[in-house]
């Protein structure tokens, strides 16, 4: 994006730069390789965006496999043969035009070039940096995927990519899993792994990355039935959001108009989520036809189609609907969505009210103060609740409404004070994250109680 859009938007956008100091103040993500200057569109999660990430992707799992009959999971390798990617047509076509400005060597994506234009009310030959008119070269081909040598020797038979998308994986092992799971159609794969695209322009946090994870899902179905599937997966998708605790006003639907269809796809919808920055892409949920299958069949020479012994013992290739989701995307999202600032006690306090399953700290424990045989209860009740996910010890003293206001930062639901009357009475206070409410529950009671809290 150009420089002066991008000080048009800078409204919007502080939001998002609230929400990037949060995730580097707090341990969600810091920038790649920062000790040397930083390596541009790199992030590292740490130990919160890790945990963060780890729950959504786990709930994900969940409703794509566990819940389902008719899906399983698998898990390939990155790098693949290169036949993969001259089948799928990525070696050829998986291109961004590029434009160049003669003057202020500036280079761009052209399509974005065309967008950014429009919204500065310039003609197409102008570019949007310097201002210069008819410096801009003719878009040019680059192709997106990272290209490496396999082994010691680098020559044409050594190349391998970075794979761009984790379809190709299930792809090539539809066979393969259908007879070891001896499975009938229709039926899905679903798979969790990183992707690489080098990508020209990288924006926005963790939202367009070089690097990144995909959530895939291709089912295969008997062709004739996809439009009912696509539709199916369309409404199974969208409900999901829910139980991660999305909030469903900032989801919409975008329809693929015939200019933005993937080469492979018939029918394409993506959900898209508002952004700070704008409303973006977040999921797709796609008709890819037979495409991969029948051009795998072809490169490989293998035989790649289904025998429906229910069906007269019909061969054909399945269709597939595929649904691909961005972990970090969807990561991005949720912290987005989660983020809040309100007043409690006359003081603003800024809260991530993330659903409790993706919460990355699910409880912080908190003796009053410092001294034993506090800190030992204290610990010995940390210890009971280890087990629940993430627990986070705060013996740092001083305020205890200071000590709360950092885990509501967080996002962590439960926060349990043990104080003095604990000794006692053997109960401790149990802080609500979003109403800020306590209650005193009973030591003894307390894993039983919050296993069941944060289910609900
Ligand atoms: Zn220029």
């Amino acid at each position: 994006m150009s420089k002066r859009v991008q000080a048009s938007a800078s409204l919007e956008s502080a939001r998002l730069q609230d929400i990037v100091a949060l995730c580097k103040r707090r341990g969600f993500a810091f920038p790649g390789s920062e000790i040397y200057g930083g390596l541009q569109a790199a992030w590292d999660y740490g130990p919160l965006g890790v945990e963060l990430r780890n729950n959504i992707k786990r709930a994900w799992w969940e409703a794509m496999t566990y819940q389902r009959e008719d899906v399983v999971g698998i898990d390939a390798a990155i790098l693949m043969a290169r036949q993969v990617w001259q089948a799928s047509g990525h070696e050829a076509g998986f291109n961004d035009p590029l434009v160049d400005c003669k003057n202020c060597k500036n280079r761009f994506r052209a399509d974005i070039l065309v967008e950014d234009q429009d919204k500065l009310g310039l003609a197409h030959d102008v570019c949007i940096i310097c201002g210069k008119q008819g410096t801009l070269t003719e878009p040019r081909q680059f192709n997106l995927m990272f290209k490496m040598n396999f082994g010691p020797v680098a020559d044409d038979a050594s190349i391998v990519y970075l794979r761009p998308e984790t379809a190709q994986g299930i792809y090539v092992n539809f066979v393969n899993v259908q007879q070891a799971m001896r499975r009938k159609l229709p039926f899905g794969i679903a798979q969790i792994g990183k992707a690489f695209r080098n990508e020209i322009v990288t924006a926005n946090f963790i939202f367009r990355l070089r690097e990144f994870e995909q959530m895939e899902m291709q089912f295969f179905v008997e062709p004739g039935s996809e439009d009912r599937w696509f539709q199916e997966w369309r409404q199974t998708r969208w409900e999901w959001y829910r139980t991660v605790g999305m909030t469903m006003e900032h989801l919409h639907w975008h329809q693929h108009g015939p200019d933005e269809l993937a080469h492979y796809a018939k029918e394409a919808w993506d959900i898209y989520y508002d952004f700070p920055f704008g409303s973006k892409e977040m999921e797709g949920i796609h008709n890819r036809t037979d495409f991969d299958l029948r051009r795998h069949a072809e490169f490989s020479g293998k035989d790649l189609t289904y025998l429906d012994e229910q069906n007269g013992n019909k061969r054909y290739l399945p269709y597939v609907v595929e649904t691909s989701v961005g972990a970090d995307r969807l990561t991005l999202a949720l912290l987005c969505d989660a983020y809040n600032e309100d007043i409690v006690d006359g003081e603003k306090r800024v809260v991530m009210r993330f659903h409790k399953r993706i919460a990355p700290v699910k409880v912080a424990v908190m003796p009053l103060s410092k001294k034993e045989p506090l800190v030992k209860l204290a610990k010995d009740v940390r210890a009971s609740l280890m087990h629940l996910g993430l627990t986070q010890y705060d013996d740092t003293g001083g305020n205890i409404g200071r000590r709360y206001r950092r885990q509501d930062e967080i996002g962590t639901p439960f926060c349990v004070t043990v104080d003095f009357q604990s000794l006692e009475d053997n109960q401790v206070t149990v802080r609500d994250r979003d109403t800020t409410e306590q209650r005193r529950v009973p030591i003894a009671d307390l894993p039983d109680i919050l296993a069941r809290d944060l289910r609900s």
